[in-house]
């Protein structure tokens, strides 16, 4: 290992708010994190970062 990625985004489930790690790619050099496609909990396909639920959250 000659680098660490940063650490993976999260993503929160809109519907029953689990909180999923997000599916790591790495291209181009670069770490891509993505929401899952279904929440595995409710069905949900709706998801937010988990920075912008926590903002939304305390606001
Ligand atoms: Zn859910």
């Amino acid at each position: 290992m000659s680098h660490t990625p940063e650490l993976p985004e999260r993503f929160v489930c809109d519907g029953c708010h689990v909180v999923y790690a997000g599916t790591v790619e790495h291209r181009d050099g670069t770490y891509h994190y993505s929401a899952p496609d279904e929440c595995a909990a409710c069905g949900s396909t709706e998801f937010v970062s988990f920075e912008q639920y926590v903002r939304h959250k305390t606001a």
